[in-house]
């Protein structure tokens, strides 16, 4: 044991900086006290002394109980009052206080220092008996409660049955006899219940008191909640003891709760609740309704002056906004906790905003100051606060915002229902890409199955869709159209709202509020891009999306998949035709039916960005995702088989088409014919794919509108088939240029997504104008998981056993992923001075990810819509802390 060491600090001595031994409590205190603030006097008992206690068979070293008692006559000297005095008691609180907040998890004790004869003294001294018994009572139950864990109901209970007899309404309206009475019965409920005598003696009050504290260090709920929270065990607690002020010494006196700022809107003006004649955790327990802090300006204007003068001194202090505890005694502000306040994503923004106008921090604090998720979380449609809706179910909070109506089952009636103006929530198992439309069509969507990763999860929010995913509480049956959620049932045509920021699932249309950027949202994003290096591009495949990117600041289109111009209803029969025609004429009536289509699909996406770059990818997917499922054809065969009526013809067509589709089926079309394959096996569809963009191009120029087009051909694993692929899209360019007569700026690209095209980058990058890095397929060839099967199957698993730290396929795998991305960038920039490198997966809207991108040197990370303005904040902040390095 070393005695040398400090395991006591008067509060006088105290600060921030010593808050890894002080608790955060602890270093409050003494921070505000250097600041010459009214804080009543007091000390703190180390963590280190917590450790201590433990290490002596949970009870206080002799020494500490000496120091303890040298402490105590320092604070009986600053405050004239002394310790077990029968006339003039010294008063104290025994307050725990831990490095990492730990709300409710431990315990406070107040009044302590009373007994039978010094509470007869205190009447005396204050003349107010009322006030002298109200401690006492106090002070019995918290002590029963926290050193001789009584259950704090036996003593509310004994509480209620005397405010009944007495017909009392409120705890002021006790008498002092009522409250004599009290404390004789508390009495008695801890001799019955821990077989002992309330303890006389202060100092035994005392030293029990802390012993109590440091060992509820140790209690089940504090463990609990410290494994929940990834808190190490062994931190230990302060103990802060200081000496009571008392805000129930009548109406002159009050304790209360303020914020130096709104927290849930972020207004500068002060927030919170008191209540007069009360003590201690009244405000929050609930034993009155209190009062709103600005009703204090009227009723105590002076101590309203005081407060605000206090939260003003602390808030530039602290440089953040302040949740701060006070006591009134007599007319007298006093400052018993300050903390850096929790706050709703409005708020933060606001005030973060405000701060950096005020002066109070510069531009580039503010911006470290707001968690990026923040900035999307005000951007879509939420509950609103007034509402109290009835919540049937929660599943995973999977795409933020809230969305309500009709409940339908099948993405092609959602898709139906929606085109006659109604509004639908689709409710299903799990989403595939078919379902596409139906989510389009939805306000919302609510799976039973999947996780945070799941298609419809990853889907709404690249759509900015409200989604709630892994609702497993839900039971639909499909058959008869409807779910039961406990004896609860839902038909289809229903009502219910979905928060896909908190996984509700409501009753009916609950109200809600319209999603903008609020003033300080742009402030912020406007100094964001003032900052960052990064460029921000967006995923966007259709005009409407394109538009919405482009309104929230995105410089460009990283990605545009064409897989979704062929999903729409009206042109799924012609890329059949495409894949079955038998014929070269068959084939070449779809793809002049198509070509259109897709043009005038470019022509919009073109013209919403304005000049900026836009990167096509050619199509990606299997041809066989655009056919029938096998398991259905083949049910519809065996039904037309067993019918009445004559139907030969159409039983034909279907067994010709069940021929085709089991012969184009793969083992494994994740590896299969896809991406520049497909283009290589199947020339005509990416030559149609090009001259409908050139075509595009050259329309939309001749309209006046500037345009950047990047031709990107995925799924490259050899320069060879990149080569072979560029040599076919200069030619079609060149056809139609000398068609156009015009000269067209235009760059060839590609996407690099599997090992092997990092491994070669160089060779690649000799050929290529740019690399856009696909690292959702990246990461599922690189680690050889399935990014649609491995989440359920054992991915879970792996992230709770801690296996696996993150999820590799929401943040980007610094150590095997990154290490391919930033080898092939800087090996490709070697053999390329000019190469243009992005990111395209899911991963470049994440700020971890966003902030890796910014560490290897590329151009540009690109993500959904929705997500740009977050990707624009990490962007900032990255560099930020980059250049701070
Ligand atoms: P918690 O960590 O649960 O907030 P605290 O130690 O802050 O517990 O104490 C709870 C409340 O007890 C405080 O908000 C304050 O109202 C009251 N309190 C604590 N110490 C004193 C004191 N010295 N004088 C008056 N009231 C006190
Ligand atoms: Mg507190
Ligand atoms: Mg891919």
């Amino acid at each position: 044991m070393n005695s040398e060491k400090k395991y006591i600090y008067s509060f006088e001595e105290g600060s921030l900086d010593l808050k890894p031994i002080l608790g955060g409590k602890g270093a409050s205190l003494g921070e505000m006290t250097s600041l010459g603030l009214p804080v009543p006097s007091g000390m703190t008992l180390t963590t280190e002394a917590c450790n201590l206690y433990f290490e002596n068979d949970e009870k206080l070293p002799e020494f500490l109980k000496e120091g303890t008692k040298e402490y105590l006559k320092d604070l009986e000297e600053k405050t004239g009052k002394n310790f077990g005095d029968d006339d003039n008691p010294l008063l104290l609180s025994v307050r725990s206080g831990a490095i990492i907040s730990m709300p409710g998890m431990m315990d406070t004790i107040l009044n302590l220092g009373l007994n039978d004869t010094s509470v007869q003294g205190l009447a005396k001294e204050t003349n107010d008996e009322r006030f002298a018994y109200d401690c006492y009572r106090r002070f019995i139950q918290m002590f029963g409660d926290v050193v001789l864990g009584i259950e704090g109901y036996k003593f509310g209970r004994t509480l209620d049955i005397l405010k009944e007899e007495v017909d009392a309404d409120s705890d002021l309206d006790l008498t002092t006899e009522n409250l004599k009475e009290l404390v004789d019965q508390y009495k008695n409920i801890i001799k019955d219940e821990a077989g002992v005598d309330f303890p006389q003696d202060p100092m035994e009050q005392l030293i029990t008191a802390i012993e109590a504290v440091f060992g509820s260090w140790n209690n089940n709920r504090a463990i609990v909640y410290r494994d929940a929270h990834d808190i190490a065990h062994d931190l230990g607690t302060a103990v802060n003891i200081q000496t009571m002020v008392f805000g129930n010494m009548g109406d002159n006196c009050g304790t209360g709760v303020v914020f130096t700022r709104d927290p849930s809107t972020g207004t500068n003006e002060l927030y919170g609740e008191y209540l007069l004649n009360a003590q201690g955790e009244d405000v929050v327990a609930g034993i009155r309704t209190p009062q709103s802090i600005q009703t204090l300006k009227e009723e105590k204007p002076g101590v309203f002056d005081q407060l605000v003068e206090v939260t003003e001194t602390l808030e530039e202090h602290y440089q953040d906004m302040q949740d701060i505890e006070f006591t009134i005694e007599n007319g007298q502000l006093y400052l018993l906790q300050t903390r850096t306040g929790k706050r709703t994503a409005k708020a933060a923004i606001k005030i973060a905003a405000d701060m950096a106008d005020e002066g109070l921090i510069d531009k580039e604090e503010s911006l470290l100051r707001i968690d990026p998720e923040h900035i999307e979380k005000v951007l879509h449609k939420q509950i609103d606060p007034e509402a109290d809706p009835e919540v049937i179910a929660k599943g995973l909070p999977a795409s933020p915002g809230a969305a309500a109506g009709k409940v339908i089952f099948s993405a092609d009636e959602a898709e139906k229902i929606s085109e006659q103006g109604e509004k639908v929530v689709l409710v299903s198992l799990e989403t595939t890409p078919e379902d596409i439309g139906g989510v389009i069509a939805s306000q919302g969507v609510l799976t039973t199955r999947g996780g945070m990763t799941s298609h419809a999860a990853v889907v709404a929010r690249g759509m900015g869709k409200p989604c709630v995913c892994g609702c497993e509480e839900i039971k639909i049956d499909f058959e008869a159209e409807e779910f039961l959620v406990g004896n609860r049932r839902i038909t289809k045509g229903d009502h219910i709202t979905i928060n896909g920021g908190t996984g509700e699932v409501m009753i009916g249309n609950v109200e809600m509020t319209e999603p903008r950027l609020s003033v300080e949202s742009r402030k912020i994003l406007k100094w964001a891009n003032e900052a960052k290096e990064l460029g921000i591009r967006t995923n966007a495949d259709n005009g409407p999306d394109a538009k919405k990117a482009f309104e929230f600041g995105a410089e460009g289109i990283g990605l545009c998949r064409t897989e979704h111009m062929f999903m729409a209803a009206n042109r799924v029969p012609l890329v059949q035709q495409l894949i079955l025609s038998e014929s070269e004429v068959e084939k070449e009536e779809a793809l002049t039916e198509l070509e259109p289509m897709q043009r005038s699909d470019f022509e919009e996406i073109f013209t919403e960005m304005k000049g900026k770059p836009v990167t096509v990818r050619l199509l990606d997917p299997p041809l066989h995702e655009f056919l029938p499922d096998i398991v259905e054809l083949v049910e519809e065969i065996t039904e037309l088989k067993y019918a009445e009526e004559d139907n030969k013809e159409e039983l034909n067509k279907k067994q010709k088409l069940l021929r085709k589709v089991k012969e184009m089926n793969e083992s494994n079309p994740m590896l299969g014919l896809r991406g520049c394959r497909l283009g290589i096996i199947v020339p005509e569809i990416y030559e149609m794919q090009v001259r409908a963009i050139f075509k595009a191009v050259v329309n939309v120029i001749k309209e006046g509108v500037e345009v950047q087009p990047e031709i990107m051909l995925p799924l490259v694993t050899h320069v060879n088939e990149f080569k072979r692929l560029r040599k076919r899209v200069d030619k079609v360019a060149e056809e139609i240029m000398v068609e156009a007569d015009i000269e067209l700026d235009y760059k060839v690209g590609t996407m690099i997504e599997l090992p092997r095209a990092c491994m070669t980058a160089d060779e690649i990058a000799e050929e290529a104008d740019f690399f856009s890095f696909g690292t959702n397929d990246l990461t599922q060839t690189t680690f050889g998981f399935s990014r649609d099967d491995s989440e359920s199957k054992f991915l879970h698993h792996y992230l709770e056993e801690g296996i696996l730290e993150d999820n590799p396929f929401v943040s980007l795998d610094p150590n095997g992923v990154g290490k391919l991305v930033r080898m092939a960038t800087d090996s490709g920039r070697q053999t390329n001075n000019d190469l243009k490198v992005g990111i395209c997966g899911e991963h470049g809207g994440e700020p971890k990810s966003i902030a890796l991108c910014q560490e290897y040197g590329l151009d540009y990370v690109s993500c959904s819509p929705y997500r740009v303005p977050v990707a624009r904040l990490a962007a900032a902040q990255a560099k930020i802390k980059s250049d701070r390095e």
